[in-house]
């Protein structure tokens, strides 16, 4: 950790010095210990897939299997090469939204339109998992922003709503346009989220229940990512939700008004 001036915090100019120094100095320490802590996970997370994919491939190299059992395995890598893949597309963006590097495409978007698309194409994930899901909005609604990052921002947070639902459940998801704002409310009758883990989800790699999110392909950086969108966007996601009852995902982004269009 890095060295403090230690100096008495005194109410003359030198004590303020050495009190903001002081200061600056905590956040340092703070962001290096966020970075080695996100290496830390990164590596773990890496690990994973690479052990399954080499123990799988091992076994089936050290005997003769039958052509079922080769396919079989062969699925089992294919699954674990697709997860690193989406884990390391997400560290990418990770690390360029930290460097600001990712370069945004912002135009004028019909964002009924686009989130349409997205509904209709996740409505046959939703039907496999015998989810409802449905869209209501209400006039057009248009937004200057990068299509590529919005879709996946509303991608995630559907996504995540179908995942992370029951049997029979419902999904709706409303649009309201006040002219300044379009809030966009993603609402589920799935497992809700416990109130202890509400402030934390957003973070890296933060899971709920590690398991559940592994087998549904997640790696607990959709959040992070879409609250970084969300962000750059000039807007912001609030999330209210109940364990055992559901959660409403509300996303904030600047309107783009009549006149601009
Ligand atoms: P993951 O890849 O694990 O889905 P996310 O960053 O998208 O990662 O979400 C972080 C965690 O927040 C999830 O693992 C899950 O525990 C919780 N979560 C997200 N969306 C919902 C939801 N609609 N209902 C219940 N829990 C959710």
């Amino acid at each position: 950790l890095s060295k403090r001036l230690n100096l008495p915090y005194t109410n003359d100019e030198v004590g303020h010095l050495a009190q903001t120094f002081d200061m600056m100095i905590d956040k340092i320490d703070e962001s290096i210990k966020k970075q080695k802590q996100f290496t830390n996970d990164a590596s773990h997370e890496l690990r994973t897939p690479i052990a399954v994919i080499q123990g799988q491939a091992e076994s089936m190299l050290e005997n003769n299997h039958d052509i079922e059992e080769y396919k079989r395995t062969l699925s089992i890598i294919f699954d674990e090469a697709r997860h690193m893949g989406k884990l390391v597309s997400n560290l990418l963006l990770l690390a360029r939204s930290d460097s600001n590097t990712d370069k945004l495409n912002m135009e004028s978007l019909n964002f009924s339109e686009l989130l349409e698309g997205i509904v209709e194409e996740l409505k046959p994930v939703a039907k496999s998992n015998n989810v409802d899901l449905c869209l209501t909005k209400n006039e057009l609604s248009y937004i200057y922003g990068d299509q590529t990052r919005l879709t996946q921002l509303f991608y995630n947070i559907i996504d995540n709503a179908i995942i992370y639902n029951l049997p029979g459940g419902h999904i709706n998801v409303v649009v309201e346009n006040n002219g300044y704002y379009i809030k966009t409310s993603i609402q589920d009758t799935g497992i809700g989220i416990p109130e202890e883990h509400i402030n934390h989800i957003f973070e890296r790699f933060y899971r709920v229940d590690k398991a559940r999110s592994r087998q549904s392909g997640g790696n607990g950086l959709g959040l992070s990512i879409c609250q970084w969108i969300a962000t750059v966007h000039g807007g912001k996601i609030d999330v209210i939700s109940k364990e055992g009852h559901g959660s409403t995902f509300i996303v904030w982004l600047p309107a783009k008004s009549e006149k601009d269009r």
